[in-house]
């Protein structure tokens, strides 16, 4: 049977290959980066330290490798925390490990018992575990693949679940547990299981970072260079999906198509810098004005589409009207900026019809919007 020494080494081996597969993401400076390399240090030493167990002294062997390895999850809690931009429980997180070292130094000096120095650790690394599990369940809306939330987290539940059992039946069975090194199956089972903790967690960390990477540069290539608006391609893209669902619910969708009025002036009189600070307002001012549902993408040059799911021709033509009274208004900001306004095409989905035609319908609203003199709205005959 595999002895305890030997589960420790190899976790403690694990424990630098995760720092290794870490390093791999040194580049994305990501949130949590940090505390969960250092919780990969700290187990590191505080597993050597519980190898050394009979041959280092009894202060670095119980109470350096419990406390260490006790830091080091709360390391990996941190790290959660901070990579869901979310503030750490850090004082909530120092008392319980005060307390906890303080609970193995007293059954080690003044009462000593193994079988209680392994609920009082249990007891914190099970209740740290939960918090985790909490934290990223809680995360998921953050999630692009629901994946390795759901692995990270069923990781550290049911971690949680095994070492508060641990502690349970401990405390229960104080006999159970009469050294360290006993090579009882449910002993080696809790080591094996106590010891997988950091490698397992700091992989559900390395795949939440990828997922994040990869959400990243979904949104590089789908966002345009200068406004932070969508691509033409992304507004196709979520078209197509949403006018699928639109179809198959039977709920409307409208499409505004809009466009700046005599930009070609602006940009000749006042200059061309000034013609894209006139794009990255509009853009701005009207991301404050749409919902999460809606897509606003600039098709190109001056010329913007915003995907209205869930709204019929009168919605949209109400949606219409605010954005352009709301952009005619002088741009607020510290440096002033030229005012302008802009015309605006209305459609709504007719049953059957592809994006493109929907596109095109608006489009030749726009287009009646800016012959019957500009800074108007239009809504598109139906199809
Ligand atoms: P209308 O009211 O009929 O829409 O007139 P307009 O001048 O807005 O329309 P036109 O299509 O003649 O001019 C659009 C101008 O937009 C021409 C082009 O140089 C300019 N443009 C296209 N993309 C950009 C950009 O990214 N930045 C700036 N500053 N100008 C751009
Ligand atoms: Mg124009
Ligand atoms: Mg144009």
């Amino acid at each position: 049977m595999l002895s305890p020494v030997t589960l420790l080494l190899i976790t403690a081996a694990l424990c630098v290959v995760m720092l290794f597969v870490l390093g791999s993401l040194a580049r994305s400076s990501m949130p949590g980066l940090h505390a969960w390399r250092a919780a990969n240090v700290l187990a590191f030493v505080a597993l050597l330290l519980y190898a050394g167990r009979g041959v280092l002294p009894g202060l670095l062997t119980i109470e350096g490798a419990n406390g260490l390895l006790a830091l080091s999850i709360a390391a990996i809690h941190v790290g959660f925390r901070k990579f869901f931009g979310q503030t750490a429980p850090y004082r909530l997180l120092a008392a319980g490990w005060l307390a906890t070292v303080a609970g193995v130094a007293f059954f080690h000096y003044v009462f000593d018992a193994i079988a209680m120095r392994t609920v009082v650790v249990s007891l914190f690394h099970g209740l740290v575990c939960a918090a985790i599990g909490v934290t990223v369940l809680r995360s998921l809306a953050q999630a692009r693949a629901r994946y390795p939330f759901y692995f990270t987290a069923g990781v550290a539940l049911l971690l949680a679940v095994a070492h508060l059992g641990r502690g349970l039946m401990y405390a229960l069975q104080p006999d159970m547990q009469t050294a360290f090194y006993q090579a009882t199956t449910w002993n080696l089972v809790f080591l094996s299981v106590g010891t997988l903790v950091l490698p397992l967690l700091t992989m559900g960390a390395v795949m939440m970072v990828h997922d994040r990477l990869l959400a990243e540069a979904d949104d590089r290539a789908n966002r345009d260079y200068l406004t932070g608006a969508w691509t033409r391609r992304a507004l196709f893209q979520m078209a197509d999906h949403e006018l699928r669902r639109a179809r198959r619910h039977s709920h409307p969708v409208s499409l505004l198509v809009l466009d700046v009025d005599r930009f070609k002036q602006i940009n000749d009189s006042q200059g061309h810098a000034e013609g894209d600070r006139v794009l990255v307002d509009l853009v701005r001012r009207t991301g404050s004005m749409v919902r999460d549902i809606d897509c606003f993408a600039r098709l190109g040059g001056e010329e913007f589409a915003l995907l209205l799911p869930y709204s019929g021709a009168a919605a949209a033509m109400q949606v219409a009207q605010r954005l352009r009274q709301l952009l005619e208004q002088p741009a607020p900001g510290a440096l002033p900026l030229t005012a302008y306004t802009v015309s605006i095409g209305v459609a709504t989905l007719a049953p059957e019809e592809p994006f493109s035609t929907l596109l095109g319908r608006a489009d030749a609203a726009l287009y009646e919007a800016k012959h019957a003199g500009r800074n108007l709205v239009r809504l598109a005959e139906t199809a």
